[in-house]
């Protein structure tokens, strides 16, 4: 696996696509993997993209691509539907694939799914960035589908978020319902060549003002794009610019990746208990417990606390 790493670092693609598939499945090898790669990563810079289908997600992840290797840096994409469980996300990673940046040996694409994962696709997600950083990709760009909590949540996955908007979509009133508001750092009026993109920048300029905000917060930026032209991308990356450099000088960063780590253990702690406490075949513990409850015997606070104790005593 140390070997597979270092091919990974190299440039290999296919050793990359192995060990993302490690983390992807949970498989065993996962642990020992994290771990060798722990005190290889900090260096990427996450920027994640949200909006609801057809706003041009795929089109302006595409077009930042181009941005990006123009600039020499490494880009891994990764194509996260928290809606379906199989076929969706690949859907996502095609189409970003499609774009032109399939040969590229320096831009690596790949689509999640939420299967089957320990602690879902809170858990696996960072675990797939932590790796890109590790082989060596400075830009890690996020995409997710549709508008709603679970875009919230990989939203928190980012450094710096973009929320895409499109014309007479009504998506900026959605996005307000959503409270992706509260969590766009840069938001993007795409297809600015259509009608009514000047009336979707007012509608966010004024939403995004009522959103809470404290002073010296960063105030979040509107840039409008024409993403299937390529027109703006260089504005909106210098915006993603601002947004970093911004995060470096007021320690938000380094606080923003604390609240992650966070979450992140919390996540795959409780992940763990719950499959220690419920869900070992053959362990009747909590039905034990269970009958004790129901037949008055103890309280379930009390028996709570047993299966808890239980569960901590056992060796993971
Ligand atoms: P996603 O579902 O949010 O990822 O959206 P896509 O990137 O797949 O784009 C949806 C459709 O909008 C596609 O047909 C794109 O070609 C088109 N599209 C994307 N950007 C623009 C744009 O700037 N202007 C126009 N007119 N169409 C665009």
């Amino acid at each position: 696996m140390a070997e597979a790493l270092d091919r990974a670092r190299a440039g290999d693609p296919r050793a990359l696509a192995r060990l993302v598939s490690l983390v992807e499945n949970g498989a065993a090898g996962l642990r020992p993997l994290m771990t060798a790669l722990a005190p290889l990563t900090g260096q990427a810079r996450v920027i994640g993209l949200t909006g609801a289908p057809g706003v041009g997600k795929s089109t302006v992840t595409s077009a930042l691509v181009a941005t990006y290797r123009k600039g020499g840096a490494r880009v891994a994409v990764l194509a996260v539907d928290p809606t379906s469980p199989f076929t969706g996300g690949a859907l996502l990673g095609d189409r970003v694939r499609m774009q032109g940046h399939a040969t590229d040996p320096d831009v690596f694409i790949r689509s999640m799914a939420s299967r089957g994962h320990l602690g879902g696709l809170s858990a696996a997600a960072p675990q797939a960035l932590r790796l890109l950083d590790a082989a060596g990709f400075s830009v890690l760009l996020v995409e997710t589908v549709g508008v709603g909590q679970a875009e919230v949540e990989i939203a928190s996955l980012a450094d710096t978020t973009l929320v895409i908007v499109a014309p007479g979509m009504g998506d900026a009133i959605q996005a307000a319902k959503a409270g992706i508001l509260e969590i766009g750092d840069v938001f993007v009026v795409n297809k600015a060549d259509k009608p009514g993109a000047q009336e979707a920048v007012r509608d966010l300029r004024t939403m995004i003002a009522m959103a809470r905000r404290s002073e010296g917060d960063w105030k979040p930026p509107i840039v409008t794009t024409t993403a299937v032209k390529g027109e703006r991308i260089a504005d909106l990356a210098a915006k993603v610019q601002e947004h970093w450099d911004w995060l470096d000088a007021s320690g938000a960063r380094e606080s923003r990746r604390h609240a992650r780590a966070r979450e992140e253990i919390a996540a795959i702690a409780v992940a763990e208990l719950r499959k220690r406490v419920g869900g070992l075949p053959g362990d009747d513990r909590l039905d034990v417990l269970a009958g004790q409850v129901a037949a008055g015997e103890t309280d379930p606070f009390t028996a709570a606390d047993e299966l808890v104790a239980l569960a901590s005593r056992q060796r993971g």
